[in-house]
């Protein structure tokens, strides 16, 4: 590891992300259920930390948001259906940490992904989820996308995808 990584030149810091074990169990579940198996589906990860650290405390699907916005097969979330995001950040305060969506088969960005982020922020992480989100998926099945503006992306694929995101092990908990 070093300090300095030049293909990540960038004037905001690295982001990262924290997911702990159980929560993402829960996204997994919920991304597969709403998916059917046969079309994409996806979430808003919510949580903690604007900035460079940031823990996922909580989710809300797409579909909960715009109930039509699975109908294509793939994500197309209405624009108008931002709202109901925003307010339930500012229920529960609560920020937009990451989104994650499924693909059928392999973790890379679309055309349309690249060109159209959920949230249009420079240092916004975006997840994609092999496989409709069926199997066991692990961190490093999951493509991570940190975009820098501009349609621009920096990619983390495989080992170097742990950069990003870290799904936390934890130990049981008596809720
Ligand atoms: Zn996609």
């Amino acid at each position: 590891m070093s300090f300095f990584n030049p293909g990540t030149i960038s004037r905001a810091s690295q982001p990262r992300l924290r997911i702990r074990a159980t929560l993402w169990q829960q996204i997994l579940q919920g991304l597969r259920e709403r998916g059917g198996g046969v079309r994409e589906s996806g979430a808003f990860l919510l949580g903690t930390g604007e900035g460079a650290e940031r823990m996922a405390t909580g989710f809300v699907l797409y579909d909960d948001l715009d109930p039509n916005c699975l109908n294509e097969g793939y994500v197309r979330f209405d624009g108008r259906y931002y709202g109901r995001l925003w307010e339930l950040c500012s229920r529960d305060a609560l920020s937009v940490v990451a989104d994650a969506h499924t693909h059928p088969h392999g973790p890379g960005q679309s055309h349309s992904d690249r060109a159209h982020p959920m949230i249009s922020i420079p240092g916004h992480i975006a997840l994609i989820v092999p496989n409709f989100a069926h199997g066991p998926i692990s961190a490093t099945d999951i493509g991570v996308y940190v975009y820098r503006g501009r349609h621009c992306w920096t990619t983390f694929r495989g080992n170097r995808a742990s950069k990003v995101l870290t799904i936390e092990a934890e130990e049981l908990e008596i809720q």
